[in-house]
């Protein structure tokens, strides 16, 4: 009795609970099925495609060391599903579910196909610690502040991760499956050199990642997780939306790292993974907000739609060295440091009075750990528009942020090499640096490196009065 395995957004053996099901009911055959339309709008884009195709190459090896095939199939998913279950008259289709909107409409639908069919259907949970219908507040309602929801979470039982089976056993003769290539994941202009460099898409990748992290940066994470120029994160964050690693796996991995002991580090990061399961609770509970703002005052916000300020911003050319460096590592490894994201989404969206959507749907493209989720939380937080968000007023000044967090210019010099040579003491406001030390530096504004785009103080103000025309509304 053969069953489907349908990976999606779990790209890994071990805490797999779909695969781990269908091995303990006998044969299965794990297949992958390439339907970006049916995530529409939130297809994986550039960024994203480039991953998913070193990571499919990467499951399919691994796979393979168990004598397995992975089928990889063209979508629409619910016929490739069927077609499959007609080649090999397999009974059982199991996957580990996703959160999107759209993902989740198109599932329940196969779910119903499927049993209509008289398949043995199920579905599990690999992605979060506690799904969004987990947690509730006393009076049954989604969470809005992220502290009791992460309260309400940490008190709940967490579920260990499930072992990797010891056999897996396959089909007595695999189907037919495409090649990785055909899917057409990789771009045919090669702009994804910096992001190949950067990354070790796949299982073993995250879990060196997550070895890594534990052993050398955890215990510093507090003071080190704001400094851009730090290895100071975990950078797990593509490898935890691929499922190259689950939630599960990660809290088991610092508390075992822990051994009982107490640590501010370890604490801070497991909240930080927090932000990522309440990001999950906020689509789901609210779904219409990757392009609506929770806040609906800011329906009316007067947005000030520039093309060029986008573009330039987009460039990594608004001429303020914090924003550009984040825009460039962005561009060039397809991530961007969590204190920088909310510089540059600050300054997109207050300075510059762009919509916060068209910065999401920038990240979409170039981000590797792109998340709906996670960016729209991201976006909306910083926008002030969303839950638990900062509050509007607070704008982030981009060169104070670069004196406190980068005070030495290392991330400004590796990002923007145009500034190399400005003495740190100028490298965060080059604007402001008198002449000689800008000529002795080789640098000439508007020539070497742009002028700034807006003044910052002016332009705060500005958005501080396009805030007061929406903020009496209720
Ligand atoms: P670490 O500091 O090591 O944190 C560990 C993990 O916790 C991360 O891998 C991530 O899964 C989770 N996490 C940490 N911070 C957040 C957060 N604020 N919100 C949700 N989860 C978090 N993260 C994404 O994964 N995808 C996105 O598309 C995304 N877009 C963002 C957009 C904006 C404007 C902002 C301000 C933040 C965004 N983030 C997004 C959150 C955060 O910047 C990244 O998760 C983090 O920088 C990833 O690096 P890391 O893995 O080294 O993080």
């Amino acid at each position: 009795d053969l069953t489907l395995v349908w990976l999606r957004r779990d790209l890994r053996l071990a805490d797999n609970p779909a695969l781990a099901e269908a091995a303990a009911r006998g044969p299965v055959l794990p297949v992958y099925i390439h339907a970006p339309d049916e995530e529409a709008p939130w297809a994986p884009r550039g960024a994203q495609r480039v991953w998913l195709d070193e990571s499919l190459r990467v499951l399919q090896a691994s796979l393979a060391e168990f004598g397995m095939p992975l089928v990889i199939r063209q979508g629409p998913s619910l016929e490739a599903l069927q077609t499959l279950i007609g080649e090999t008259g397999a009974s059982a289709v199991t996957w580990n579910r996703l959160y999107e909107p759209a993902v989740i409409e198109r599932d329940r639908q196969i779910k119903q196909a499927l049993r209509d069919d008289r398949l043995v259907v199920s579905s599990h949970n690999a992605a979060l610690l506690a799904e969004p219908w987990e947690v509730a507040t006393k009076a049954g309602d989604p969470y809005r502040v992220y502290t009791p929801f992460w309260r309400a979470l940490s008190a709940q039982r967490m579920h260990l991760p499930v072992a990797v089976p010891d056999k897996l056993v396959g089909p007595t003769e695999a189907p037919d499956s495409l090649a990785i290539e055909q899917l057409g994941l990789r771009p045919t202009i090669g702009w994804d050199a910096g992001i190949r460099a950067a990354w070790t898409p796949g299982e073993a990748g995250a879990q060196i990642a997550l070895q890594d992290f534990l052993d050398r940066c955890v215990d510093s994470y507090k003071q080190d997780r704001d400094w851009p120029a730090r290895p100071g994160t975990s950078r797990l964050s593509p490898h935890l939306h691929f499922g190259e690693i689950g939630p599960r796996q990660v809290w088991q991995g610092v508390h075992e790292w822990l051994d009982g002991s107490a640590r501010v580090g370890a604490e801070t990061f497991l909240s930080e993974i927090g932000w990522r399961e309440f990001a999950h609770h906020l689509l789901f509970h609210f779904p219409d907000t990757p392009s609506k703002p929770l806040d609906r005052r800011f329906e009316a916000f007067p947005w000030a739609d520039d093309d060029q300020a986008l573009k330039a911003w987009q460039q990594g050319q608004t001429g303020i060295p914090m924003v550009d460096a984040g825009m460039r590592e962005l561009w060039e490894t397809g991530w961007m440091h969590n204190r920088v994201r909310m510089v540059v989404a600050s300054f997109l969206t207050k300075n510059l009075r762009q919509p916060w959507q068209a910065g999401a749907e920038w990240f979409w493209d170039t981000l590797v750990d792109a998340d709906l989720a996670s960016n729209t939380l991201g976006w909306q937080w910083t926008a002030g528009c969303g839950a638990d968000a900062a509050p509007f007023f607070r704008i982030f000044n981009p060169s104070r942020q670069g004196e406190r967090f980068d005070p030495e210019g290392d991330y400004v010099r590796q990002w923007v090499p145009e500034l190399a040579r400005l003495p740190a003491k100028h490298i965060h406001a080059p604007w402001a640096a008198p002449a000689a030390v800008c000529r002795d530096a080789g640098v000439t504004l508007g020539t070497d490196y742009p002028a700034p785009l807006v003044d910052l103080k002016e332009s705060r103000r500005e958005a501080l009065a396009a805030f007061d025309a929406i903020k009496a509304q209720r």
